[in-house]
């Protein structure tokens, strides 16, 4: 399945895109069209974000564009340019499900949609917008408006209660996050020896989706083959994940497809919704309820502070001193922290953007990093928030102002919900008082872990 291409036609070989790419997966010769190297591609859109090569209305002519928006499967409404580097969209899916009256529509957004989808109707950067985007998915006709979020805070008590086994039972250390599919592909083809540091948790996306065409079904009183997962999230990845064969743990594909946060903006105008016009509305309980550390997975250091705000209390059974923890915080590549959880010294590092990584695979392979207990990754720059699938800018000035409000914009979501811990979020309790029983159960191993290419339990 193709997830992110190269229009020959519109590339004029600048190579702005291989400055950006995290693996060298861009060949070609200056000023001749490039190709991808699919075995190294991780898709994670930097050079769909970086492209420069354009066909417009009115460079062009309409003859021109309209060849290159209808060979790509945009709305008619689409007039902005249309850049060489693209992520195949499948938004046209997304319309014929919304049309089928044969099928129950229920949409996910990740964290960092929220931070960024406003820039596109003109808001200023970084503008917190989860109101109006919950509002938006209802006037667009999905039955229901839930929300990866609570995948998240489901993916924390899953993950935190693995990284307290791998700890307290010796298991392999350190342990790596796996809510980045463009960082599980570049481990399982670039390190295959490492895989098992991943955790088998698997990411937001794919825990929402599980669970919703599981417990979603039971809980809406509806046929699970009827449910159709759409989800909206700021990475071109994340196709990717939902193709995989193994994410189908509810009995059918457990997210059925993906759209990023630029052709959820795309797809608003398509049906001419004022977006500016929009009240502010919430998202559906009980899998659209979220706390303040699920937001923060879109931000690099976030999965990890949740992380920790919940293993902290887990472990000891007593409140974490300070929700705020600073110390994972920042935008350095590679930073590491030591963090107090009762008499253990929890040692963890977080790397921000796939680009940084190599070196601190090679301390690990070198065994310099045995002594610690887990490792954040995420692709994109400064994580989600900076994604392949998120508003194009097309200054490059602009994207440090983005990426500062974004994150900023995160936070400050972050501290005004009244939950801000994933254990605390009351549906999250609920689920697993109705549901799974308890993290790492039986149920939960079925629906919300996974395995990585090169497992032999792996299909
Ligand atoms: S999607 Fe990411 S890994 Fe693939 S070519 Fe583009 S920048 Fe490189
Ligand atoms: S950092 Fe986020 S947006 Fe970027 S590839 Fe990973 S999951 Fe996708």
């Amino acid at each position: 399945m193709t997830i992110i291409a190269i229009d020959q036609n519109l590339c004029t070989g600048c190579k702005e895109c291989s400055k950006v790419c995290p693996t060298l997966a861009i060949e070609g010769y200056p000023h001749q069209p490039q190709t991808i190297a699919e075995s190294r591609c991780v898709m994670c859109g930097q050079c769909v974000q970086k492209c420069k090569s354009y066909v417009s209305v009115a460079e062009h002519g309409a003859e021109a564009y309209e060849r290159v928006r209808s060979e790509r499967g945009l709305p008619e409404s689409v007039k902005e340019p249309l850049f060489a580097a693209y992520n195949v969209c499948r938004l046209n899916e997304v319309k014929a499900a919304l049309a089928d009256p044969d099928k129950f529509t229920l949409v996910q957004c990740a964290p960092a949609v929220r931070m960024a989808i406003a820039e596109d109707f003109g808001y200023p950067l970084g503008t917190l917008a989860a109101g109006k985007l919950a509002a938006a998915l209802r006037r667009i006709g999905f039955n229901k408006v839930y929300d990866a979020n609570f995948g998240a805070d489901v993916t924390i008590m899953e993950e935190g209660s693995e990284l307290i086994d791998r700890v307290t039972n010796k298991g392999l250390l350190p342990m790596f996050t796996s809510c980045c599919p463009a960082w599980v592909r570049y481990v399982e083809t670039k390190h295959p020896d490492l895989r098992n540091h991943l955790s088998s948790t698997k990411s937001p996306q794919q825990i929402e989706g599980a669970l919703m065409k599981t417990y979603g079904a039971k809980i809406t009183k509806t046929p699970a083959e009827k449910i159709y997962v759409v989800s909206v999230m700021p990475c071109t990845c994340k196709q990717f994940e939902s193709s995989r064969p193994e994410m189908s743990d509810s009995g059918g594909r457990d997210v059925d497809v993906v759209m990023t946060t630029r052709e959820l903006a795309w797809l608003i105008k398509d049906l001419g919704i004022d977006f500016a016009a929009l009240p502010d509305e919430g998202f559906d309980k009980p899998l659209g309820d979220y706390s303040g550390a699920a937001g923060i997975f879109g931000v690099t250091g976030g999965v990890m502070e949740a992380a920790l705000r919940t293993g902290y209390e887990l472990l000891t059974g007593e409140a974490i001193p300070a929700v705020d923890i600073a110390a994972v915080r920042g935008t350095d590549g590679f930073r590491t922290a030591e963090v107090p959880v009762g008499q253990l010294k929890l040692k963890v590092g977080i790397v921000t953007g796939l680009k940084n990584v190599e070196p601190v695979m090679e301390e690990l392979k070198a065994g310099r990093l045995n002594d610690y207990h887990f490792i954040e990754v995420m692709t994109c720059p400064e994580g989600c928030v900076t994604g392949g699938g998120q508003p194009k800018l097309l200054v490059d000035l602009d994207l440090p102002e983005a990426y500062r409000a974004r994150a900023a914009a995160t936070y400050s979501h972050d501290k005004e919900l009244p939950v801000r811990k994933s254990h605390e979020n009351p549906s999250v309790k609920k689920l697993y008082d109705d549901f799974l029983k308890k993290p790492l159960g039986k149920e939960s191993h079925k629906l919300l872990h996974t395995t990585y290419a090169g497992d032999p339990k792996h299909h």
